[in-house]
């Protein structure tokens, strides 16, 4: 099979292309014709070789893919060939204390396909345990399927799990154009929520509002909190919706309300932050931190995307051996939604 490896840590260079035989499905798992995968964040740190992802080389990266089942390993009763896909991401070791309370994004061993989690969907073939296999309806294009289930599961687990987000409350949505922000703004608007989206980008913020969001903040060089302060009636925000790090940290702290909660689940303008201790204990504030979600969240969102009630936003699509570019154009920050491979 065609795939992208890469067998150094390093930058976009790092990105090879590769002939690799297939991989075969072993017990209760599929053998999945990759379609699409999407690009994340991530694939930049494990591309770079930050120290938290470990992983094996050569390796192959991709945490978001979609296709159709090209053949059924022993076991498998639940998915016919030739069905559409998309993948959930997290693997876990489904015995520890924290798996079988349903946390498994707690898992000592989770891991993220594509990541320290094995292969990922670079590459025209994938092996994909049956039950992590998300059906797909017909009208969603396979760069659709590819394009929501990491950042998705991930503002579910932020928002609705941490955050409590509910009707009547107010969500300051960081970073809006990102994978991370085009899911904020959709479901803290079908949680009945106020949304506040927040971008640098003034060409991003409009079509931040063409999926939803009520107010906007063009930052810099907008002050967030003051802006926050005054689009609220003085009120402040519920819940920021955070993965940017140090750029507006301290901005979007200063932006919540008493009681208010901070969810963070990345930092990518940098790993530290000021932290102004007479907010958090003043205004009883809560940070929280956030990494993925849990099987069983990942299956609703499934369920509302394939619904229509969700939306995975393609910003552009890349052919597979032009991986490099992708990587490139992702590190550009330019796009609103998801950066696609098609394969
Ligand atoms: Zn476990």
């Amino acid at each position: 099979m065609k795939a992208i490896v890469i067998r150094k840590h390093g930058g976009p260079e790092a990105l090879e292309a590769a002939e690799l035989a297939n991989p075969e499905p072993g017990l209760g798992e599929v053998l999945l014709r990759v379609r699409a995968c999407a690009l994340n964040h991530l694939d930049i740190w494990v591309r770079d070789g930050i120290p938290a992802y470990k992983i094996p080389l050569p390796h192959i990266l991709g945490c978001d893919a979609a296709g159709e089942v090209a053949a059924l390993g022993p076991g498998v009763s639940g998915l016919k060939k030739g069905q559409r896909v998309a993948v959930a991401p997290g693997r876990s070791c489904g015995v520890c204390d924290a798996c079988l309370e349903g946390a498994d994004n707690r898992c000592p061993r989770y891991g993220i396909i594509g990541a320290q989690g094995g292969p990922g969907g670079y590459a025209q073939y994938l092996v994909v345990p049956e039950r992590h296999a998300l059906p797909m309806p017909d009208s969603m294009t396979y760069e659709e399927g590819a394009a929501y289930p990491l950042t998705f599961l991930t503002v579910w687990h932020m928002l609705m799990t941490l955050g409590r987000c509910g009707p009547g409350q107010t969500v300051l949505v960081l970073g809006a154009g990102s994978g991370v922000g085009v899911a904020a703004i959709q479901l803290a608007k079908l949680a009945g929520a106020k949304v506040i989206a927040a971008s640098t980008s003034r060409e991003k913020l409009e079509k931040a509002r063409g999926l939803g969001a009520d107010e906007v903040i063009h930052s810099p060089p907008e002050d967030i909190a003051r802006r926050c302060f005054k689009l609220t009636g003085g009120a402040l925000i519920d819940i920021a919706v955070e993965h940017v790090g140090p750029a507006v940290f301290d901005a979007a702290l200063k932006s919540l309300k008493p009681g208010g909660r901070l969810v963070t689940c990345g930092s990518t303008t940098g790993p530290e932050v000021n932290l102004d201790m007479r907010y958090v204990f003043s205004r009883q504030l809560q940070i929280l931190g956030s990494k993925m979600g849990t099987a069983r969240e990942m299956r609703t969102v499934s369920r509302l995307v394939g619904e229509g009630r969700l939306k995975p936003v393609v910003d552009r699509t890349f052919p597979l051996a032009e991986a490099r570019q992708a990587h490139e154009y992702l590190a550009e920050r330019r796009q609103f939604g998801k950066v696609v491979l098609a394969i």
